[in-house]
Order: structure tokens, then sequence, then C-alpha cells
């Protein structure tokens, strides 16, 4: 099936209404690069249906859509509580580590140290921060005394922020444990973590992940202070990031989230990491068949701020229009991918990598594209590499990436610009790239006259990093 134009990716998280084989195909068919299964809900038996979904519209369509498990982390929720609870402005409200049905007095908190890790004077925010409270005493044991600041109705199992706390859970639960295993065993590409504070956090997820025997790749979510404290050596541990402005706008000043997601989309650029933005990006369309004018322009931001992905959360999992969410973002983003300022980004290699032989060649590749009107760079690769580095120089040519390992075509999926295909010659360097030409011109993607750059490894047995740039025209 031939995929939409656009280079920018839409992941869209599937939910209630878009867990099912009709809409997953007209999803797919809209523009969706990715699906995202959202652990904080759903049982493992859902999941497995939806990723079997998933997988199976993907062999009927023949196409490679990734699935990303995004992992709830460390969140806090409040306990069972009483229907109709509203907490009052000035009013005392205890938090208790035991647990037990709340009221507008007291309630649950799942996080057995909150006693212990809190100080007097800290903020505690329920519900997006919508209910606002102030720490007034602990008994450092089982006990939180807070004060409200702003009010309002609160209901069983809501979110709790904490954003001015040193919070000590571990950063992966046993629940995101068990969920991660679950998802690697059914086949996820993508392993997100929330509420990320550190790189050890990343490397952490990561070597479970290896040392289980899976490839998936993971990404962090930014949405603590401390995750921004620690940007420079997360973007290096992680394999991509996502700026989670839901969590974030709650955890730090809602007035820094733009130039957050402008800095993140500048590290992550020049460290060839990809970047997703999320949240409310087309948050009106959950109830209504149009973006406001603000959402659209959103979405054109993000894609000018040279993000890989943009993501959408209720709106396709719980929304009354998934399918025209997918079909107006796709415009959107067409309409944004016109400005020339998104391309040719100058990501000089750095001197010092021990990759910079092999990032010479993407970047140049990528320069030379631009230079020569080249309709399409061709790499090989075994591990994205090539994909990650050829993607980050947000070359015009379309980036087809040829591989042998089924996993990583569908994990390529979410990366800016490029097309991935399963491909298992072995036939020397020259007949390769005249192959990968081949099947590409028969599928449609290039035609006679089109001059095109092929990325390789010589000798090809090897396997080596791409040392190898051909420039040729289709005979
Ligand atoms: C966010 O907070 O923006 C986010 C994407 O996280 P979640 O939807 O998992 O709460």
């Amino acid at each position: 099936m031939k995929r939409g134009h656009n280079k920018t990716k839409i992941i869209a998280t599937l939910g209630p209404v878009s867990s099912n084989m009709t809409m997953i195909k007209r999803l797919i068919h809209a523009g969706v690069d990715v699906f995202r299964l959202n652990f904080s809900h759903g049982s493992h038996e859902v999941h497995k249906q939806t990723i079997d979904l998933i997988k199976q519209a993907n062999r009927e369509l023949n196409t490679h859509v990734s699935i990303l498990a995004d992992l709830q982390g460390p969140k806090i929720r409040l306990g069972e509580v009483l229907p109709l609870t509203v907490l009052k402005e000035g009013d005392t409200f205890t938090f208790t580590t035991h647990p037990g049905i709340g009221t507008n007095q007291m309630a649950y908190i799942t996080y057995p140290n909150f006693p212990k890790d809190v100080k007097a004077g800290e903020t505690v925010l329920i519900d997006d921060g919508r209910i606002e409270l102030k720490v007034i005493e602990t008994n450092r044991k089982d006990t939180v005394v807070t004060q409200v600041v702003f009010g309002g109705p609160i209901s069983s199992k809501k979110g709790v922020n904490l954003p001015d706390t040193q919070v000590s859970i571990p950063s992966l639960t046993e629940k995101d444990h068990a969920d991660l295993m679950f998802a690697l065993q059914e086949g996820a590409n993508w392993i997100a973590l929330s509420f990320v504070r550190k790189a050890e956090d990343i490397i952490h997820l990561k070597n479970i992940i290896r040392h289980h025997g899976y490839h998936a790749r993971v990404i962090a979510k930014i949405e603590k202070p401390e995750a921004l404290k620690n940007i420079d050596a997360i973007i290096d541990a992680t394999d991509a990031v996502m700026v989670a402005r839901g969590d974030l706008g709650v955890e730090m000043p809602v007035e820094i989230v733009p130039f957050t997601q402008k800095e993140l989309c500048r590290k992550c650029l020049a460290n060839a990491t990809p970047v997703i933005i999320a949240t409310q990006m087309m948050e009106s369309m959950i109830e209504n068949p149009h973006p406001t004018r603000a959402e659209v322009t959103d979405v054109a931001n993000a894609v000018l701020d040279g993000a890989d992905c943009v993501m959408l959360s209720a709106e396709t999992a719980a929304g009354k229009y998934p399918e025209m969410v997918i079909k107006t973002m796709v415009r959107i983003i067409e309409q944004a991918e016109k400005d020339p300022k998104i391309y040719d980004r100058k990501n000089v290699p750095d001197k010092r990598s021990k990759t910079y032989l092999s990032d010479a060649i993407c970047f140049n590749a990528a320069n030379m594209a631009g230079d020569v009107h080249a309709a399409a760079i061709m790499g090989m690769t075994k591990s994205g590499y090539t994909a990650f580095m050829v993607s980050s120089c947000r070359p015009k040519a379309p980036v087809y990436i040829f591989t042998n390992n089924p996993e990583v075509v569908n994990i390529l999926n979410l990366l800016w610009g490029v097309e991935a295909f399963y491909y298992d010659g072995m036939k020397g360097t020259n007949n390769t790239f005249r192959e990968v030409q081949q099947h590409l011109v028969e599928i449609g993607r290039l035609k006679r006259g089109d001059v095109v750059i092929n990325l390789g490894t010589m000798p090809v047995k090897e396997m080596a990093r791409t040392n190898t740039l051909k420039i040729s025209q289709i005979l």
C-alpha cells in the first residue's frame, strides 16, 4: 500500500472507539504510522486483542505500522473516593497511605513513601492540576495534612502530581515490569516510559529489554522538571523522546511548555534522536468534527519545530471522529511541509564520534540529494542506524531503507521521512543497489530518469556500518 506523502509521522492511540479491525484499517488508510497502546488503561487481554488486530491489518494491507506500548511509570493516583466528593478552598485534606474509601476530608494515595518524601509548603496537584493543595505537615509515617488552595470535584483513581517533591518511587514499577514483559512477548516495536527522571531510568529499561533478547526501542517521556535537568544524558541514552505536554504542563509552569518543545526538538534533531510531540493536539475533535484554529496552528508548529511525529491520545482512543482527526492532521502536515525551512538541517557530524565516517556519508548523502534533486536516498541497514542518521538531516528526497530484520522495518516507521522495506539479498553492493532500485520502480516510487542516491556497505557481506555512496540514474 502506498503511504501518504507526509514525512512527519502520525501516532494514534487506540482505545474503546478504535480498537476494532474496521477502524484500525481506516486509520491506517487515513495516514497513521504508529499505533499507541496506553498501559495506564486496559487489561492484557484487551491489549492482546488490539495487538493481534494491528498485526493482521499490517499483513492484509501490506503495511508496517509500528506498535508503541506506553508504560504508566511511577504515576501516583488517589484511591477510591465516594461519588460526588468536592474539596472546598481553605479546608484541610489529609492523604493516608492506608487503603480505604476517600471522602472530602481524607483519601488514600498510591505512594507509600509520600509522608517521608514530602515537605511542608510543597504543592500537591490532583486531576491534571485542576485541584491544588499545599502541604501543612507530615508525620513522616502514614499521614500528610494539606490545605486546599483551589478546590473542586475529585473522583476515584485521579492522577496526583507532586511538582516540588523528590519522588522516590522506582522508575519501573511492578506493574510496568509486567506490562513490559507482556508487550515484548506480543511484539511491541517501541516501549515508552512515563515520568523518566534520569538517564539511568532508560538504561535500566534497555538492559531489561536486551537481557530478555528483544530489540524493541525505547522512548523517554519528558514530563518532569528532573528530566529537563538531566536532558542531555537522557537524549544520549534513549532511542526517542516524547514531549509529554500533558503532565509536563502540570509539573511545570504551563508557559514553559512551548519553549521546552522547541528546545527538545532542537537537541533531538542534533543528536539524531526522533522526537514526538504529544497531547491535546486536536483535543476539540474529541467532540467536534473540526479542530480549532489554535489546534491547527499547534500541529503546524510542531512540524516546523522539526518533530518526527505528532501524537493523538483521546482524539482517536475515545473521540467521536477518529478517522476525521487523522485526515485533518494529514492535511495540516502536508501544508506545513511546504515550508522549505524544515529541510536540510545542517547536522554536521561530530569528528570525535566513533561513528564519524558513516555519519559523514549519511550527512553528505542528504546534502547531495538536495543539490542533484535526487528522487530518493536508499539505505541498507541491520540495526536501523543509517535510517536514524539520514532522517535527522531532514532531506527533501524520500528515504527508503532496506533491512533483513523484519522487526526493524516496523521500528523505522516512526522516523521522519523514512519508509522501510524487508530485503534479504546479499548479492554484492552493485547488485543490491540495482535490486532495491528495481523494487522501488516496480511499486511506483521511482521512474526512468530519476537521479537516486544509494548508501550501503562494501563489501556487503561484512555488514559493517554504511561506508559507500553511489549516485546513479534509473535506466
Ligand atoms: C502526557 O502527559 O502528555 C502524556 C502523553 O502522557 P499520558 O497520556 O500517558 O498521561
